[in-house]
């Protein structure tokens, strides 16, 4: 059998491994996103929180809310 795997597709099948895992309640995949949330601390001066959160169908409308 010939070799047929380009780069790419080996690229595309390391981006989908880490893509993260699926939902055991709803079953889509969950994507890691990067959620910047603002916090106002003393004097009007801004904290920013910088965190990931993993997203499906059961919480995507919170955290994009
Ligand atoms: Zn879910």
């Amino acid at each position: 059998m010939a070799k047929t795997t380009s780069f790419a597709e080996k690229a595309a099948k390391a981006l989908q491994g880490k893509k993260g895992s699926d939902c055991p309640k709803c079953g889509e995949t969950m994507q890691n996103v990067l959620v910047i949330s603002a916090e106002k601390g003393e004097r009007a001066h801004y904290k920013y929180n910088q965190h990931f959160v993993k997203v499906c169908k059961c919480n995507e409308k919170e955290v994009y809310a």
